[in-house]
């Protein structure tokens, strides 16, 4: 049974929504908050309300290279990149969470000096910040940097009393936290969530960014939220302005319906992982040549390809992909497909029918 809520709670309306077109800003390198931003994020602490700035990635950098060969560090176990926590003071790979300190000299070339961080996450934006508002209160709120729940709600109950101008957030500033005397929110990069192969990255981003969006203004004080992004005419950008909830959802269901994935079609994902690669691509191979019992019920199978994130924890992983007519029996046929199916030592295969992520 679908219940509509049709009104915001308590006095606040919802926020005005902009896009700041970053082509037309003249931006410092390694700078990530464009003039426009600036001046409106210092119009209002100037008046005495709090701006908060949203970028959905923690640490300080996603990317640490070689400036001499051009090595990027990464996980040793995993198909990933290893992410600059410097708070922590080290390097965090957040697929398996492994650490390692930050080294000195480029585990390639072994040059000394010449590693350089790439890329903005939240700890890099406090800096940045600090930089423009130099007589501003900032508090950074994402959830490494607090050691328990408690801590971090203790912060959230000082911001909501002004003890900060400016907040800067990962995705946890983006629910449930009521901040009075907040009225701008401005998106660091409203384009980060729209790349990548997974079905349901426009319909998180719109989600997210209405979400985030919606911090603002919650009092009597009308809000503005501003997104800086590089295609401000992307379909995904001008609902999430025009706030057309209803014509968002019609037409990313039209899209599904006419591809046939979920929840107009089924969808099933086959993960092979093991040590060592060329035994997986066998069984895959095995598995999408024999695949009768998929054919009885109209499914077809994709692959084997690398799965997007291809190792992790030392294990690779290969992926297969099932699609199926909604009513198509799926669970039995898929049963009858692997039936009997040898893997190597080692490996294992996994079943996610529809699942809710591709990675
Ligand atoms: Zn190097
Ligand atoms: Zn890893």
């Amino acid at each position: 049974q679908r219940l509509d809520l049709g009104a915001r709670f308590g006095t606040a309306e919802l926020p005005e929504m902009g896009t700041i077109d970053m082509r037309d800003e003249a931006i410092e390198s390694a700078h990530w908050i464009g003039p426009t931003l600036v001046k409106e994020v210092l119009a209002r602490v100037a008046e005495g309300q709090q701006a908060m700035l949203f970028l959905n990635r923690r640490g300080y950098a996603p990317v640490t290279i070689c400036r001499a060969c051009g090595h990027q560090i990464g996980c040793d176990h995993c198909d990933a990149r290893m992410v600059e926590h410097r708070f922590l003071k080290r390097l965090v790979c957040h697929q398996c969470g492994e650490t390692k300190p930050i080294p000195v000299k480029c585990p390639s070339c072994e040059v000394e000096g010449k590693l350089a961080p790439v890329g903005p996450g939240v700890e890099r934006l406090a800096e940045e910040v600090a930089e423009h508002f130099p007589k501003a209160r900032l508090a950074v709120l994402s959830s490494d940097l607090f050691g328990s729940a408690r801590a971090l709600k203790e912060k959230i109950a000082e911001i909501a009393q002004g003890e900060a101008d400016i907040i800067i957030g990962t995705q946890i500033v983006a629910k449930g936290h009521n901040f009075p005397r907040l009225t701008l929110v401005g998106v660091i990069d409203a384009d980060l969530g729209l790349q990548g192969s997974d079905l349901r990255a426009a319909e998180k981003t719109f989600q997210l960014m209405r979400q985030v969006a919606g911090r603002a203004g919650r009092a009597e004080e009308k809000g503005a939220a501003l997104l800086q992004t590089y295609q401000p005419e992307h379909p995904v950008i001008r609902a999430i302005l025009g706030g057309d909830e209803e014509a968002f959802w019609a037409q990313e269901a039209a899209a599904r319906q006419a591809q046939g994935v979920p929840p107009y079609g089924r969808m099933a994902g086959i993960i092979l992982s093991g040590p060592d690669l060329q035994p997986l691509f066998e069984v895959g191979n095995h598995l999408a040549r024999n695949d009768a019992a998929l054919r009885r019920i109209g499914a077809q199978v994709f692959g084997p390809a690398p799965a997007p994130i291809a190792r992790v924890r030392g294990r690779h992983r290969v992926r297969l992909l099932v699609k199926a007519e909604k009513s198509a029996p799926l669970q039995g046929a898929l049963k009858a497909w692997l039936k009997g199916l040898k893997l190597p030592t080692n490996a294992r295969l996994a079943v996610d029918i529809d699942p809710q992520s591709f990675l």
